[in-house]
């Protein structure tokens, strides 16, 4: 299937061809005729599916210069994005859209808004224009972007009072990765007779790659790194950091710690990144800590496990940083380190990868992990002869549990150490992560109370 089955216009299908989009993408297919046709809409599809240009092209394609569609996002971020999104795609029909959210001027908003046939908004804002009268819109399209976001973020109720001032003679679309029971009520208040169109999409993580999180307090980040190395004793792994300063401090800690590790940032001079890669590349550097872009195109194979020290902000850094292991068919552990102020992006991130939650291994748990790897590793060990000849001289001068003792120190010098106890119990962090996500109801519903007194 190509774009040029929708039949859209031409100005759009030359944009399209123009910006590369060449192939619809599964949530493209189902959606566009359907919408083209005029029907509602909900839609169960994630960021990264092409979702924008799902709702985007056949809105484009139908409004006419005198309509209006409205596109309510849950955050500034996506309502930018959108916009620009819509934008790009309208570039030959000479399309405006208004880009509407809280903490920029009135006045800019209001005069963009009735320049423009694309509004896109996130609820707080769009209510208080809505309810002040400053703004009176009477979309033809109405598009709920990313609806179980908003819902998490408390915008319900002012989603539906949004609806309240949108006439009912609209099409009306709504996208979300998820289907939760009040998105669910919602949909069936504000459409009419819509279609259902989930994209099975497979998991966008990689099946090969465990997905583990802990949750530890900020002061607790390298303590659990370290913890988390000694009891997974990684062969090859990544620690992705956020910044380049992160990236030099946690190197030089970790080498401190007796790790084979190095740093790799864009600050450094090429010559020693490229000493580093290498490095990393034949085995001889066994960890390495890096930027998000000092890793873009790091082809490296047999990464055993990436250590996330911070979350990423968003679903898509995570899933290539740990797309860098389980490749080429191999298994692969991606390790993310979570405090209670990456919740937000935690849940962002639950919604596209199997992500599990697990405890910080005890110090009790590593040492006695080492002492079943020993075991293992003995039972498979047929000595050499320069071995036994080792171990007959060695009697001359030590006892044999001696011997074994002093191999045994020489093996793991690399003491394991630190407190017993490192993170939040699963309990604590399943407490922990429900509490937040009460509390930023509660946070949004109090704030937007308080800004309705003082009007
Ligand atoms: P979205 O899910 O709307 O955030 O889109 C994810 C990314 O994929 C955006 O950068 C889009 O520009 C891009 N994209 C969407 N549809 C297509 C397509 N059919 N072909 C190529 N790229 C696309």
């Amino acid at each position: 299937m190509t774009f040029n089955d929708f039949n859209l216009k031409k100005e759009i299908l030359q944009r399209l061809q123009e910006i590369g989009f060449e192939k619809p993408s599964p949530i493209q297919e189902k959606a566009i005729p359907v919408i083209l046709a005029g029907r509602d809409v909900v839609a169960q599809a994630q960021t990264g599916t092409g979702k924008t240009a799902a709702f985007g092209l056949p809105i484009l394609n139908k409004i006419k210069p005198d309509e209006k569609a409205l596109i309510i996002t849950p955050t500034r971020e996506l309502a930018i994005q959108v916009s620009e999104e819509i934008f790009r795609f309208g570039k030959y029909l000479g399309i405006h859209t208004a880009t509407v959210y809280g903490g920029s001027s009135y006045n800019r908003q209001i005069k963009h808004i009735q320049n423009s046939q694309f509004i896109i908004a996130t609820p707080g804002r769009l209510l208080d224009l809505l309810k002040s009268g400053k703004i009176d819109i009477a979309p033809k399209y109405v598009v709920l972007d990313e609806a179980d976001e908003m819902l998490d973020m408390g915008f319900l109720d002012d989603i539906k009072e949004i609806f309240k001032f949108v006439p009912n003679d609209r099409q009306t679309l709504l996208f979300s990765a998820t289907m939760p029971q009040p998105i669910k009520e919602l949909a069936k208040t504000i459409l009419k007779e819509p279609e259902f169109i989930t994209i099975t999409k497979k998991q966008v993580t990689n099946e090969n790659i465990k997905e583990y999180f802990y949750v530890i307090d900020e002061n607790e980040r390298k303590d659990a790194l370290i913890r988390l190395l000694d009891y997974k004793n990684p062969q090859k792994s990544i620690v992705f950091c956020r910044t380049k300063k992160d990236v030099d401090d946690i190197a030089d800690f970790l080498s401190g710690a007796g790790f084979d590790a190095k740093g790799l940032h864009g600050d450094m001079e090429q010559r020693r990144r490229e000493e580093v890669i290498k490095g990393f590349k034949s085995d001889k550097i066994e960890i390495l800590v890096a930027t998000d872009v000092a890793a873009r195109g790091l082809d490296v194979n047999n990464v055993t496990h990436v250590f996330n020290y911070h979350l990423p902000l968003d679903p898509e850094s995570y899933v290539h940083r740990i797309g860098r292991t389980g490749r080429a068919g191999k298994e692969g552990m991606a390790i993310s380190l979570v405090t209670p102020h990456e919740f937000r992006a935690l849940n962002r991130i639950q919604k596209i990868s199997k992500i599990v939650l697990k405890e910080v291994p005890t110090l009790e748990d590593v040492k006695s992990s080492e002492i079943k790897k020993i075991i293992e590793k003995l039972s498979t060990i047929e000595p050499s002869e320069k071995a036994i000849e080792i171990v007959e001289e060695l009697q001359n001068e030590y006892d044999l549990l001696s011997i074994a003792t002093k191999f045994a120190h020489m093996l793991f010098e690399k003491e394991v150490d630190g407190r017993e106890k490192i993170g939040k119990s699963i309990k604590e962090a399943k407490r922990l992560i429900e509490r937040s996500k009460k509390d930023s109801n509660r946070g949004k519903r109090y704030s937007r109370n308080k800004r309705g007194r003082r009007r």
